[in-house]
């Protein structure tokens, strides 16, 4: 198995896994942009935004939009940005079907500057920071009658 986020959902490659439910999993980028930068993956494998069938990428999407609200509601996060890149023209590097939400504490300058290795202090602070409001994921599956395993 080559995929990397498949070897992460089946612990064979280390990664920071924040949620997994519902079809989906939230783990870590390994090279933020920003602290607290998310990846919303599937658990199935797809390879991008158009080989995903519409249940998954109903869960998909509803988990990213539910951590955009909490890093602006409630972690005051003065932006974010919720994307998916798709083929490498358009910077997919991993090909495996999953959505990017970036914090921004301070207005970008570019979009994928200031990337770099995440550490196991700040991936800890961010586990630590987001625990408390993860219940929003299920909480948005429930309310579209999505929080069944697939
Ligand atoms: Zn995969």
């Amino acid at each position: 198995m080559e995929c990397v986020f498949c070897r992460i959902l089946q612990g064979l490659e280390e990664g920071y896994i924040l949620y997994r439910g519902n079809g989906v999993a939230v783990i870590l980028d390994k090279y933020p942009v920003s602290k607290g930068h998310l990846l919303v993956l599937s658990e199935e494998h797809h390879e991008g935004v158009q080989d995903a069938p519409p249940s998954v990428l109903a869960r998909v999407w509803i988990t990213a939009s539910a951590l955009a609200k909490v890093y602006r509601v409630e972690l005051k996060a003065p932006g974010v940005n919720v994307v998916a890149n798709s083929g490498g023209a358009a910077g997919q590097v991993i090909y495996h079907f999953h959505v990017h939400v970036i914090p921004r504490w301070e207005s970008m300058r570019g979009f994928w500057s200031g990337r770099r290795v995440l550490g196991g202090d700040e991936a800890r602070e961010v586990l630590e920071m987001l625990k408390p409001h993860i219940t929003i994921v299920e909480e948005y599956m429930e309310s579209l009658g999505l929080s069944e395993i697939l």
